[in-house]
């Protein structure tokens, strides 16, 4: 961290600074440049806060030199991290595929989807049991009954599950019977969630929110590995911008853009980020050839009677067309 100060400050004005960083284990030193007077701090300034030092009149602004996310930045870990999740491995050049409906809907429908998406490969089922729901009105998941569904899809398919939580009140129950834990887009700066999940000490996967920074996602999952959760999961499903032909508008520069900062996997979700099924092939083969480390993929049996996201949602045929391809993109990218 360097705080530079402003134009003709005083010894006595940096005074207070020196002894409230040296209480802090801070070693500061001066640099003098030929026109900026600088202090610059040595060790770790991760808990000084910005805001407070900049209540001090003679500081004209500060610049943090290390990025404020020590678990998930690559700086301390700098090898990729491989992820261990129920025997499927994600990360450092292995790929894996989630797969499943937006939400489960009823046994049928679960089991039928699991059993396609497992024929084609799929590493894991996806399945929503609590849903957000932009309206008070829509399906808003089974709930309880959804996960006990997604559990026997589970016991049939062998495939292990990934399902959103929304509230606290269900960590024990996720902690018990969900094997990667999900965080969506709407929840990602619920900051207590965060670090209740991260204390589950449990696989998760943190979705960007529709309006995060790439560096907004990365200070959440330290949240998460804070609570002390060491396979975190990243995704990037889209943000909102200007854009109204697609649902968001798919980042597909933050798979290498985070792949530069964190050494945890980054998979794509291109069924939230376009919103149409009709796009879902094209961008997962991007998504494979930008160096994602896997995808989640919105797959139903019936998407035209689904009661949630039908529109982006492909059929468990379309899946299997697409799964060949990926999986060749994804050996070229990994050369
Ligand atoms: C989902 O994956 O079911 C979901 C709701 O996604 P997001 O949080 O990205 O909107
Ligand atoms: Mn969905």
């Amino acid at each position: 961290m360097i705080i530079i100060l402003k134009p003709g400050t005083e010894q006595r004005e940096v005074e207070p600074i020196y002894r409230l960083l040296s209480a802090q284990g801070i070693i500061v030193q001066e640099i003098q440049g030929s026109h900026t007077r600088m202090l610059g701090m040595a060790g770790d300034t991760s808990h000084i806060s910005e805001d407070s030092l900049m209540c001090f009149p003679c500081i004209e602004r500060i610049m943090r030199v290390q990025e404020p996310y020590k678990l998930a930045g690559r700086k301390f870990h700098p090898a990729d991290s491989v992820l261990e999740i129920a025997g499927r491995r994600i990360g450092g050049g292995n790929f894996a595929v989630i797969a499943g409906p937006c939400s489960v809907e009823n046994e049928r429908q679960i089991l039928e989807i699991a059993a396609g998406v497992k024929g084609f490969g799929a590493d894991f089922l996806r399945g929503g049991a609590f849903k957000p729901r932009t309206s008070p009105y829509a399906f808003s998941g089974l709930g309880l009954d959804g996960l006990e569904l997604l559990k026997r899809a589970r016991a049939e398919t062998g495939l292990p599950i990934v399902t959103e939580i929304m509230s606290s009140e269900h960590l024990a129950v996720f902690a018990q019977d969900v094997d990667v834990i999900q965080i969506g887009a709407r929840n990602v700066q619920n900051f207590t969630l965060l670090r209740q999940v991260g204390e589950l000490k449990k696989p998760v996967l943190l979705k960007r929110g529709l309006s995060s920074t790439i560096d907004e996602l990365l200070m959440a999952c330290e949240h998460v590995m804070a609570g002390g959760a060491t396979d975190v999961i990243l995704c990037e499903r889209g943000i909102r911008t200007f854009e109204t032909s697609t649902r968001n508008t798919l980042d597909l520069s933050a798979v290498p853009v985070l792949h530069q900062k964190t050494h945890l996997p980054v998979v794509i979700d291109p069924s939230h980020a376009t919103g149409y099924w009709q796009l879902v092939h094209s961008m997962s083969l991007a998504a494979a050839a930008a160096g994602a480390d896997g995808l989640i993929i919105e797959v139903h049996n019936n998407p035209e009677k689904a009661l949630c996201d039908g529109a982006q949602s492909i059929t468990p045929a379309q899946f299997g067309v697409l799964m060949d391809k990926v999986r060749r993109i994804h050996a070229i990218a990994a050369e």
